[in-house]
């Protein structure tokens, strides 16, 4: 156990709830290997108390913050800058120390697009499935349009939702990448050799035989699906994937790079893959996974 003494810096998650959180994992490992003088705590934060945390926190000299949900955009209005993509987004997960306040980033975007680049996806390449119209969803598709990806079929239980991303990305890229569709017309996507990215919460422990499209051939169109859940390990998603001959991976690394870029960002260094590495073992171990 690390002394903690009068120079420790101090790092933490706001969100609610907080007890279930793999960050403190992330970021304590991190300090461990790169040898810094930092702890990572969670902070529980009621909804009516984020401009009294985010303020608090700098006041208390509080190196950087991870947001969680519900906060993600109400910590907005009481940062100092934002973050181009953030900002386009309207969502942060990272607050950084700044001059006289916080900079907001969103690595959850950049989180994703670095554990997708790590399993050799190349979103660029790509033509895509984006299965929800939630705040992942919404980063997830300005992922899509940022790095250029052909096409996006974008598919929610409430078509209006997705229909409202699909046009704010659209119009904020200048182009018609993103289509918007409701959920049960997945069968008018043409052809196949699609990525398919699973961004609702169905199939989330403990209801972990749920799943957002149960039609086999559904998954026949697709030769890879990511799914953002990663508690249970292997979602029934990702079962129908893999039982169509597809690859499937979970959101575990996605989590893993999210944090790893904040860590960056705050410490202003760079994270070496071996280190990533030991990080993703830490997760695994203290989620109780084998290998
Ligand atoms: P959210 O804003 O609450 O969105 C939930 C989405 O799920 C909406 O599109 C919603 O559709 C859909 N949905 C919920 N119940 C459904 C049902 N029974 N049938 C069909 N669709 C349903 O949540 P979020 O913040 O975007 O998070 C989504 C998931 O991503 C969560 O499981 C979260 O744990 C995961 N996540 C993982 C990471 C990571 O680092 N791996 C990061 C962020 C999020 P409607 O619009 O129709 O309600």
């Amino acid at each position: 156990m690390r002394e903690i003494d009068g120079k420790t810096r101090v790092c933490g998650l706001i969100g609610n709830p907080v007890e279930h959180t793999l960050s403190p994992v992330i970021h304590n490992t991190l300090a461990q290997r790169m040898g810094q003088d930092l702890v990572y705590v969670p902070f529980l934060v009621e909804e009516s108390r984020v401009e009294d945390a985010v303020k608090g926190a700098y006041a208390l000299n509080v190196l950087g913050l991870n947001v969680t949900v519900p906060h993600k955009s109400a910590v907005l209005p009481w940062v100092k800058e934002i973050d181009p993509l953030a900002e386009k987004i309207g969502a942060a997960n990272t607050l950084v120390r700044c001059e006289d306040g916080f900079r907001a980033y969103n690595t959850d975007m950049t989180g994703l697009h670095r554990a997708m680049l790590s399993d050799g996806i190349r979103l660029e390449q790509e033509k895509v499935i984006l299965l929800g119209a939630g705040g992942a969803a919404r980063a997830v598709a300005f992922l899509c349009a940022h790095t250029g990806v052909e096409k996006v079929y974008l598919l929610n239980r409430t078509v209006e939702k997705a229909q409202t991303v699909a046009d704010e990305v659209n119009r904020s890229f200048g182009r018609e990448c993103i289509c918007s569709m409701a959920l049960d017309e997945y069968d008018r996507i043409p052809g196949g050799g699609y990525l398919a990215i699973q961004c609702t919460s169905v199939g989330l422990h403990p209801h972990v035989d749920d799943v957002v499209i149960a039609d086999e051939a559904f998954y026949e169109k697709l030769h890879s699906g990511y799914d953002l859940i990663y508690k249970p390990w292997e979602t029934r998603f990702m079962k129908l994937v893999r039982e169509n001959g597809g690859q499937a991976y979970n959101g575990l690394k996605m989590l893993c790079y999210q944090g790893i870029h904040a860590y960056e960002l705050w410490n202003r260094v760079t994270v070496s893959d071996e280190d990533a590495d030991t990080v993703l073992q830490k997760m695994k171990e203290a989620m109780g996974i084998d290998g």
